[in-house]
């Protein structure tokens, strides 16, 4: 959708104003769309491009099912994604476990996306929405407040020519992602923060790496070294994988050169030596360091936060868009609410904040501790050889572990310890086995 010119709208009062259009903010205007409500979706970027902080992301089947009901098919975004049915876990020196996707909300599948693409489907969506009015090239310098200081608009910036205002009847929404300026400017305390220990990525398109599989199909690889660095080969759009390189923050050493420290890093592992051997980078080096988790105030008096604006986490386990999506109907929900005369603005924002909890708390809280676990622990070569290995390669792991990304598992309870026996259980057994001469090793 073109940016229009905004002269023309100063006028024009909206039910709802969101600041920031990609899955957030779009997910959001699409859903109150639906119900007729007027919107007005204000983003600082044009379509497609890449989103400001950058992100390497893949959405499971829990995100799809929430693009399906605002309209988004598959068939919208598929272009912008490599379908990816499979994976590697690989200890480096130890084992590699090969991991098979499990059928969750009627998919066995995950995306690899490309950003620009994917979040451009989002934003094109929004043109079946005759009530949702979309601008894009266009900064939200600040808010608006009334006499008792409420929130009821925005202000764009002056730097783009005349500064326009915007008004709000119900709301004005920050899903500006996780520098949010609106979040900024109303003011919104953070209320958890849990980034003592972070991870840093940085990652870069190639093309030609040599596949993992002799099919050749899409297959995410993650290469573990257990010492505080990670790679990671992820499939994306057009035959292209990205290849990060995730890194427990206090270890980097960037020395103003992070080309040279993502060289370095990358060539350090044995596996990319030869997955890269005949490859190419075909596009610039992006990167986040001290991938902050945290949540701030979901809301006050005319203003709401969701997406990344509201909490964001490390990109371990994959879920910001799934979360962005997520909390976007939770608002979507209380504000029709408002809208119809159901609940007042203050009953919409402890309802929201509850289900924000109810989606995103579980989850934020295992991420922390897995992060932590996986990048900051360093197990012994023993209990990698033996208690990993049988875990990464239990059929019955695999799958809890695919449920829990695809959240049909609560996430703090997806790995039960009778889960751990059973695995070390079968993986002794199989060893037994092999031993005897029975059967294939196990990783
Ligand atoms: C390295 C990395 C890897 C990741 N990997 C994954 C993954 O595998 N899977 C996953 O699900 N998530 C992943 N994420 C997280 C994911 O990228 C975010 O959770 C997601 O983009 C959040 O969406 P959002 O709509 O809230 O914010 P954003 O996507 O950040 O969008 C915010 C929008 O607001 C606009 N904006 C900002 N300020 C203004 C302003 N003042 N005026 C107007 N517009 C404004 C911006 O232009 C932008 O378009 C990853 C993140 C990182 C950093």
């Amino acid at each position: 959708m073109e940016a229009r010119s905004p002269e023309a709208d100063t006028d024009t009062l909206y039910d709802v104003i969101i600041v920031g259009g990609r899955p957030a903010g779009a997910s959001l205007a699409a859903r109150l769309g639906k119900q007729g409500l007027s919107v007005l979706v204000v983003d600082k970027a044009t379509f497609p491009s890449p989103p400001e902080v950058p992100s390497s992301a893949v959405i499971y089947p829990s995100a799809m099912r929430l693009l399906d009901e605002i309209g988004v098919d598959e068939s919208q975004y598929a272009d912008a994604c490599a379908r990816i049915e499979t994976g590697y876990i690989e200890f480096e020196g130890h084992f590699i476990a090969h991991l098979a996707s499990t059928e969750v909300h009627g998919r066995d599948y995950f995306y690899g996306l490309d950003r620009a693409g994917f979040d451009h489907a989002l934003w094109r969506n929004l043109e079946r929405f005759p009530s949702v009015t979309a601008l894009s090239g266009i900064t939200v310098a600040d808010v608006v407040r009334d006499d008792s200081g409420r929130v009821v608009g925005v202000v764009t910036s002056a730097r783009q020519g005349e500064a326009v205002t915007y008004r709000a009847r119900i709301c004005v929404i920050g899903a500006d992602g996780r520098h949010s300026r609106i979040a900024r400017k109303v003011g919104a305390k953070v209320v958890e923060d849990r980034s003592q220990q972070t991870s840093t990525v940085y990652f870069a398109p190639w093309e030609d790496v040599a596949p993992i599989a002799t099919d050749g199909k899409p297959a995410l690889h993650i290469v573990n070294r257990a010492r505080g660095e990670t790679l990671i080969l992820q499939p994306t759009a057009g035959d292209r994988m990205y290849v990060a390189v995730q890194v427990r923050a206090d270890r980097v050493v960037l020395g103003g050169d992070p080309e040279g420290f993502y060289d370095r890093t990358v060539r350090s592992f044995a596996v990319a030596r030869n997955r890269l051997a005949n490859a190419r980078r075909v596009g610039n080096l992006l990167g986040v360091t001290r991938i902050a988790n945290r949540y701030l105030e979901h809301g006050g008096p005319g203003w709401a936060l969701v997406g990344d604006a509201l909490h964001h986490k490390d990109p371990l386990d994959g879920q910001g868009i799934y979360d962005a999506l997520a909390t976007g109907r939770r608002l979507a929900t209380v504000i029709v609410a408002v809208h119809e005369g159901h609940l007042t603005w203050e009953q919409a924002l402890a309802i929201y904040r509850r289900g924000v909890d109810e989606e995103t708390l579980s989850m934020f809280r295992v991420t922390v501790e897995r992060l932590q676990n996986q990048l900051y622990g360093e197990p012994s070569p023993l209990f990698i050889r033996t208690m990993l290995r049988w875990l990464l390669n239990d059929p019955e792991y695999q799958r809890r572990h695919f449920m829990f990304l695809g959240r049909a598992l609560p996430p703090d309870r997806w790995m039960p310890p009778w889960l751990m026996m059973k695995a070390a259980a079968r993986g002794v057994a199989t060893d037994v086995g092999r031993a005897l001469g029975f059967g294939a090793p196990a990783g």
